[in-house]
């Protein structure tokens, strides 16, 4: 079967994905964010929960009956031997949800948010185009440190193990410049959504006999 065009989003950290996304969900772009189904995975009755039980013990899921995060990202950070464990559970799981998701899509491109997507490669070959979304590394602090609970030291951590902004500039197909406001974000968006919509229709046709 053929899967619809796809987009791939990618940006360091606080540099304005989830925004992005639901700006072009707005637009009516479908998106699948492997981050939300990761979450999703290991909520309560995620179907994650079961193996990270068993692989690393009650003491790791919590009261409600999910993943007990705070736990698990103190050990994953200082236990590399841990982190592939919890990805040898996560990634194949996000892997067929992400792709079950992308074939039921109806709109005319998917939009698929990997956060580590030049880090890794995963999902390049299902990726027809790179949309990278950049701002300042001052301003990207600041906005990761105001949507989570990390202090300015554990954000500049978790930079250092992405990829270089430039590096990450390098390859993008497509930049969305995130140093104004979400107005000048949307505005952006816009035009990338035009783009996106001829490109995959273009796509479609010249896949068609
Ligand atoms: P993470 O890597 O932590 O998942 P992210 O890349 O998905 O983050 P967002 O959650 O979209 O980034 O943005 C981080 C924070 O910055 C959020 O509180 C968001 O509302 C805010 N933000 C993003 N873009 C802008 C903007 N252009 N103007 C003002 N605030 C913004």
């Amino acid at each position: 079967m053929r899967l619809p065009f796809c987009i791939g989003l990618t940006g360091g950290v606080g540099s304005g994905k989830t925004s992005a996304a639901r700006i072009f969900q707005e637009l009516g772009a479908a998106v699948v964010d492997t981050d939300e189904i990761a979450h999703d995975l290991t909520r309560p009755g995620g179907a994650a929960v079961a193996a990270i039980r068993s692989e690393f013990g009650a003491d790791y899921v919590a009261a409600d009956g999910g993943l007990d995060r705070a736990k698990m990202r103190r050990l994953v950070f200082a236990d590399a031997v841990a982190r592939k464990k919890l990805e040898a559970i996560l990634h194949p799981l996000i892997r067929k949800d992400s792709q079950a998701r992308i074939a039921a899509a109806q709109q005319p491109y998917v939009l698929v948010v990997v956060p580590l997507l030049l880090e890794t490669g995963a999902y390049r070959e299902l990726i027809g185009r790179v949309l990278v979304i950049d701002c300042d590394e001052e301003r990207q602090i600041a906005r990761a440190m105001k949507r989570s609970a990390l202090s300015s030291d554990e954000v500049r951590a978790i930079m250092a193990a992405q990829l270089p902004r430039a590096k990450r500039l390098a390859a993008a197909d497509d930049v969305l410049h995130n140093d104004a406001d979400l107005q000048a974000l949307r505005r952006q968006a816009e035009a990338l959504h035009e783009k996106y919509v001829a490109l995959a229709r273009k796509a479609s046709q010249d896949a068609s006999p």
